[in-house]
């Protein structure tokens, strides 16, 4: 660990102490967040450790595991020329996936399977109240390393991992009973990760989340009353105000945003407005693939065992030609304090962190980076 970037986050933190508590509301999911700053004062809500529950020798995501666990679907690999993907066509049994840096299968346990049409199966008193869940869960290994850390993950896995996502995006969208594909990243045993070898998820489902149409829902309001999108005005302020701002390129803008749920959240949004990820250049996906990068570093350099989530949230497929009010984002939420009685009673997060402290820690983890 680096001691030096190490205080400089305490010293970050502690100016958290000298805030009081507030509340903001986000206006993407109208949700009010309640900052409680002085809640850092409290040993409990930094976990340094996290357990884990795997190990090498057993683990179906290692090279030479193959076997443990269902087919490729898609595989990824470095050639002489720069990279070189193989996807599994429905005919075919096997794809030749020697050699992979990034692998896609089925979810031997997947939360949802099947295309059948969804229908009722219980009914109380007078609504559909149960139907069935079909859909697709998959895994995708984002790394040949038994590891969680991202300093044991390649540059090339990492810009790989995105061209599986946009693959999977592009493949599971056009099933017909697919109406929304979630993406994610659970990383630590308090995000929900049950295997430490690094891994994303996606899993497509026959419905779209209430949670996911209200957010839509208040975009597609947004776009009307203002005539432009929310995501767009957002990081526009952002950029203006600079106090929140992490890292920004050409193409796109890490920023903590200013109702973040999560201490030490970060958001990562293209710069153009672009509803829908599967229009994503190679470019911009690489592009990904070094913010989330960078970001990660300088966690794990403070938090060596934080747990952390990375959420893609993508306009669901069956509405991208007809949808101009969405903007895709990538957050990144540490996992450094718990949900507990509040949150689950009024689904309001409490927060410790500023936005303000974390961007701040950020950009001072991200000068270490550079010197290295
Ligand atoms: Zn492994
Ligand atoms: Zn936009």
């Amino acid at each position: 660990m680096n001691k030096s970037i190490g205080s400089l986050s305490k010293q970050h933190i502690q100016l958290a102490s000298e805030a009081f508590s507030c509340t903001r509301f986000d206006p993407i999911s109208g949700n009010w967040v309640l900052y409680s700053p002085n809640r850092t004062q409290r040993p409990s809500d930094y976990p340094r450790t996290d357990h884990s529950s795997s190990r090498k020798d057993s683990c179906p995501f290692c090279v030479g595991q193959e076997s443990s666990t269902p087919p490729s679907i898609w595989v990824g690999k470095k050639t002489n020329t720069g990279f070189s993907y193989l996807h599994r066509h429905s005919d075919e049994p096997h794809i030749n996936d020697e050699g992979w840096l990034v692998r896609v299968f089925a979810n031997l346990f997947p939360a949802v399977s099947g295309t059948e049409p969804s229908r009722a199966i219980a009914h109380y008193p007078n609504t559909d109240l149960q139907i069935s869940a079909v859909g697709s869960h998959e895994v995708i290994v984002d790394t040949r390393a038994h590891s969680n850390r991202m300093s044991d993950v390649t540059i090339d896995e990492s810009q790989l991992v995105y061209r599986a996502i946009h693959h999977r995006l592009m493949t599971l969208g056009a099933e017909r009973s697919i109406q929304y594909i979630s993406v994610f990243k659970n990383s630590g045993g308090s995000a929900g990760a049950s295997l430490e070898h690094s891994h994303w998820q996606l899993l497509g489902t026959n419905f779209v989340p209430s949670y996911v149409t209200q957010t839509l829902d208040r975009m597609q309001q947004y776009e009307r009353h203002h005539g432009t999108c929310l995501v767009c005005s957002l990081t526009n302020t952002e950029v203006s105000q600079k106090k929140r701002i992490v890292l920004r390129s050409n193409l796109l803008t890490a920023y903590c945003p200013f109702a973040s749920e999560f201490p030490m959240q970060v958001r990562i949004t293209p710069n153009l407005h672009t509803p829908d990820f599967t229009s994503s250049t190679e470019k911009i996906l690489d592009e990904c693939a070094i913010f989330t990068r960078k970001l990660i570093l300088i966690l794990q350099d403070i938090y060596p065992d934080a747990s952390y989530n990375l959420i893609l949230s993508n306009l669901p497929p069956k509405t991208s030609s007809a949808f101009s009010a969405f903007h895709w984002t990538i957050d990144l939420c540490p996992r450094l304090s718990n949900f507990a009685g509040f949150e689950i009673a009024t689904r309001n997060m409490i927060n410790c962190v500023m936005p303000e402290n974390a961007a701040t820690f950020y950009r001072g983890g991200l000068k270490k980076l550079s010197t290295r």
